[in-house]
């Protein structure tokens, strides 16, 4: 079990849940947080470290005494006929490099990085799909573009210059400290969007609860932290169960 944390981008909504399971877990680990600004309530317990992963300066330093690295940081997913491609590439590929060389710099041997379950979206229904799922030939969108670039890049990592990692894919995910999904259904009603449909209302769609992503991800780590780990260069689709305490 690893006994220093680090997370990157953890003063996000999933960052502060990874935060909260690692307490649950092991109350004698560490936790530093990474992330591009202070959070308006800090935590006692944290140490908190603010710096752009898109520098890899920032990101070596951030990096002392670190047994396992969760990286949860990417720019908002924004629906947009002009998505910002280089924002999304140089923080979601660039600065996960930026993370892979420092860790191998430092000899870090565990890295968790959320990725996410559009990577193998089709756009077409998918019903029991397994991480046999190839990724699509051509992204749903320009932010999934950059997540399965970000998810080739961590995945290739594994095993070179000893260390493990493996991808994290939620879907949508819901729970207390969402910026995105709930706000913007409420815009939606806001706007008066609401009273059109889309389809004939038969429609799924993966929700999971953010307690649970951020479970997956501290699990992750710590069966990474077993040099044997099969989790080691595998990318996990995450869908939902029982949420566990908050
Ligand atoms: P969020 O915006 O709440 O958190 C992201 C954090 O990353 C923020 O605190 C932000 O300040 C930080 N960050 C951004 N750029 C940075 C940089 N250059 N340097 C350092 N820190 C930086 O997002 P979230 O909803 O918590 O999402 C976390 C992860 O989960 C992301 O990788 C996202 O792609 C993935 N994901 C989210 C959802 C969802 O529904 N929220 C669904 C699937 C996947």
């Amino acid at each position: 079990m690893p006994s220093s944390y680090i997370i990157i981008g953890g003063n996000g909504f999933l960052g502060r849940h990874v935060q909260e399971q690692i307490r649950l877990r092991n109350d004698n680990s560490t936790i530093a947080v990474f992330d591009i600004a202070m959070p308006a309530q800090p935590e006692k317990d944290v140490k908190y470290i603010v710096g752009d992963l898109r520098k890899y300066e920032d990101v070596l330093a951030a990096l002392d005494g670190i047994d396992a690295v969760i990286h949860t940081a990417s720019p908002p997913h924004v629906n947009s006929s002009n998505p910002p491609r280089d924002l999304y590439f140089s923080i979601n590929v660039d600065g996960t490099k930026n993370i892979i060389r420092a860790c191998q710099e430092k000899g870090i041997q565990v890295l968790v990085v959320t990725s996410s379950g559009s990577v193998i979206s089709t756009g077409e229904p998918m019903v029991n799909v397994d991480e046999s799922a190839p990724y699509p030939p051509q992204a749903i969108d320009v932010y999934t573009e950059s997540k399965i670039e970000c998810e080739k890049v961590v995945l290739a990592a594994n095993g070179i210059e000893g260390i493990r990692t493996c991808t994290i894919r939620p879907s949508a995910i819901f729970g207390p400290g969402d910026r995105q999904l709930i706000p913007g259904m409420v815009e939606v009603c806001q706007k008066g969007q609401h009273r059109f449909q889309i389809g004939d209302n038969t429609s799924m769609m993966d929700f999971t609860y953010v307690g649970n992503v951020a479970y997956a991800h501290v699990l992750a780590a710590e069966k990474l932290s077993d040099p044997n780990s099969p989790a080691a260069g595998q990318a996990f689709n995450l869908t939902n169960g029982t949420p566990v305490p908050f």
